[in-house]
């Protein structure tokens, strides 16, 4: 059979950083071969490059039991392709190693394209793994950049504290605390007004414990970004407004809930609780990316640029420091041709309407022989093709999504792409 040719879109024997991971898991995610075709291999730190080439070889021997003529061809070239890479290694590097390799294509059958992206993460390869399936599998580099945000949760009532850390989904209590203050008393006069004196003594004490403990325990946690801080009532108002908190703390709290518990039940409570403001906090940070752009356009200062075609040549240009692009930008483009003639165009559509538009050609005549013989095969979508060439020019990313007024207005006022040029 026809050798497919070989793309080698990523070939670095250098540690990638996690933000270029991030832009190159959105570009692969996209892939999609068409039949069991696409190779995966991961090889974790120090194993021997030796052993993984015979577990390849192996399946390219059972490779040749592949009924389709086309697919077995694909599989074999793929697994050949990725073997003369590992040449390149005794063992595997320190982070260990990841292989994609897979035939991917461009329009109808026979245009695929063999991509190869040979990587070494950014955190070390903790799987030995070999699949053969229709798309990558992501799932251990996709581990390597969700977001492990560590959050800082203080649970504050008159007789007791609590605080934790939650990290992922994992849910530590780094202590919980009691006060010993009394409750409220119902005797009236003197000895009332002594009470509550001496109860005020004990809770500005108690404060005082909790302060100190809470500023040990999230001091020592640089990661930590955000605290929310929750509980039943007025304690934790009263908490966060006498001094007990470190500066540098006070400045990291993100939400205060009322929650009805303390301990592990509390913070769950209090999670669930904060975590539409927490999604607001990022959604701030989006509407920061789209104001600075909006201010750089209105000023005209030509360091903001939108449009797909401006942004794209700008790209291409290694021009661009940040590419704004909206996730609800959904253009694929569609090649239409005609089997009755050697007719083709590039057309447009939008992802949601793809399946109407691809039938409908089908009652379109050929601008050139007239015939009712249209067919139109998606080629790939816009988004995807934006981000692989943003990370070609290493230009950050910036998905923004639509739930923002201002998200709303990178969409329709400017066409859901746009950039901030370098300076
Ligand atoms: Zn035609």
């Amino acid at each position: 059979m026809k050798g497919v040719s070989l793309i080698c879109s990523m070939s670095t024997a250098e540690q990638i950083s996690e933000s270029r991971l991030s832009i190159l898991l959105r570009i692969l995610r996209g892939k999609k071969g068409r039949g069991t075709e696409l190779i995966s291999l991961y090889v974790p730190p120090g194993r021997q490059v030796s052993e993984v080439m015979e577990t390849l070889r192996d399946e390219h021997g059972k490779a040749s039991n592949i009924k389709s003529r086309t697919t077995r061809g694909h599989v074999q070239e793929a697994l050949v392709k990725v073997m003369q890479r590992l040449k390149a290694y005794d063992k595997a590097p320190e982070m260990g190693l990841v292989i994609f390799c897979g035939a991917i294509p461009r329009g109808p059958p026979g245009s695929e394209v063999l991509e190869l992206y040979e990587l070494v993460p950014p955190k070390p390869v903790n799987v030995s793994y070999y699949s053969c399936d229709d798309g990558f599998y992501l799932e251990p580099l996709l581990e390597m950049v969700r977001p492990q945000e560590i959050l800082g949760i203080i649970l504050i009532e008159n007789s007791e504290a609590t605080i934790a850390k939650v990290e992922g989904k994992s849910v530590e209590i780094l202590g919980n605390y009691t006060s010993g203050v009394p409750g409220k008393s119902s005797k009236g006069g003197q000895s009332a007004r002594r009470f509550e004196r001496l109860r005020d003594m004990v809770l500005n004490d108690f404060y005082t414990r909790i302060g100190d403990h809470v500023n040990d325990a999230f001091l020592a946690i640089p990661k930590l970004t955000r605290i929310i801080v929750g509980g039943p009532g007025n304690t934790k108002q009263e908490f966060l407004r006498g001094n007990y908190l470190n500066y540098q703390l006070k400045d990291k709290i993100a939400a205060i809930v009322d929650t009805a518990y303390t301990e592990e039940q509390g913070v769950k409570e209090a999670l669930e609780k904060a975590s539409e403001k927490l999604e607001r906090i990022e959604l701030v940070e989006e509407r920061k990316m789209v104001q600075r752009f909006l201010s750089e356009v209105s000023k005209d200062s030509g360091s903001a640029i939108y449009g797909e075609k401006e942004v794209t040549h700008a790209l291409e240009a290694h021009k661009v420091q940040t590419l704004l692009i909206s996730e609800d930008f959904d253009d694929v483009v569609v090649k239409v041709s005609c089997s009755s003639c050697d007719y083709t165009e590039e057309r447009r559509a939008k992802e949601p309407e793809l399946e109407l538009f691809l039938s409908s050609v089908k009652s379109e005549r050929c601008p050139k022989c007239t015939n009712f013989t249209l067919t139109a095969e998606p080629l790939h979508r816009v988004f995807d093709q934006l981000l692989e060439k943003a990370e070609q020019a290493e230009a950050s990313v910036e998905v923004i999504s639509s739930k923002t007024e201002e998200g709303r207005m990178l969409l329709k006022g400017f066409g859901g792409v746009a950039a901030i040029l370098k300076h």
